[in-house]
């Protein structure tokens, strides 16, 4: 069965794993199937030209079920967690905690990741604050353009935020590091129902 959203671009409908809508939902601690369509969402994102698709057809592929295509687009990796979304909900859904709960469940079941190099960057930024409790910018990267084998580009931005003291060349630690670092040590996988997508 095709359906058309707002892009006219067809979701497939198939089979809805068992008990996932609700997990996602306990996760993200918000009740998506209240969202009316009304797209006030996508109309005030600021990173919606970027985007596949709007955060609005993100909760509408979850409503039909659809989660292999709700987590294998960019969309989920695009989002930069401004709240801008929610701050425009009349149904006051948390849209950045269903992106956030979307990456997570794309990484625990191994799902495709359209933009690995947005994920790269996501993962330095982590192991800064692991590391310093903070994010060194300047570590961070050099550490992603290695990875990405990338030595030149953007270089002159580098270059202007050195010049500007916007970039520090010596990581600082915060005080409370061992806090920080234990919050890490806390964070226990999630463990989602049965007939995950892959
Ligand atoms: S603003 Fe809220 S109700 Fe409107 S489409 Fe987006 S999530 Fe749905
Ligand atoms: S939180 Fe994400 S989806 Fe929502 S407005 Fe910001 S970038 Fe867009």
């Amino acid at each position: 069965m095709q359906m058309l959203d707002h892009d006219s671009r067809p979701i497939i409908l198939g089979d809805e794993p068992q008990g996932i809508r609700q997990e996602l939902q306990h996760q993200a601690q918000t009740n998506f199937m209240r969202c009316l369509q009304c797209r006030s969402c996508s109309s005030g994102c600021p990173v919606f030209f970027a985007m596949d698709f709007g955060p609005n057809r993100i909760i509408r592929l979850l409503q039909l079920g659809q989660f292999e295509q709700a987590m294998q687009n960019s969309t989920i990796w695009i989002c930069v967690g401004c709240d801008t979304c929610s701050s425009n909900c009349p149904m006051a859904i948390d849209i950045p905690a269903i992106m956030d709960i979307l990456r997570q469940y794309a990484l625990d079941t191994n799902s495709i990741i359209l933009t690995p190099e947005i994920l790269d960057l996501h993962n330095e930024i982590v192991s800064s604050i692991k590391r310093y409790g903070r994010t060194h910018k300047l570590e961070i990267m050099l550490r992603y353009k290695v990875k990405k084998k990338s030595w030149f580009e953007d270089m002159d931005v580098g270059i202007r935020m050195l010049s500007k003291r916007k970039l520090h060349l010596l990581p600082s630690k915060v005080k409370s590091l061992e806090e920080i670092q234990g919050i890490f040590r806390e964070v226990r996988p999630v463990s989602w129902p049965k007939g995950e997508v892959s």
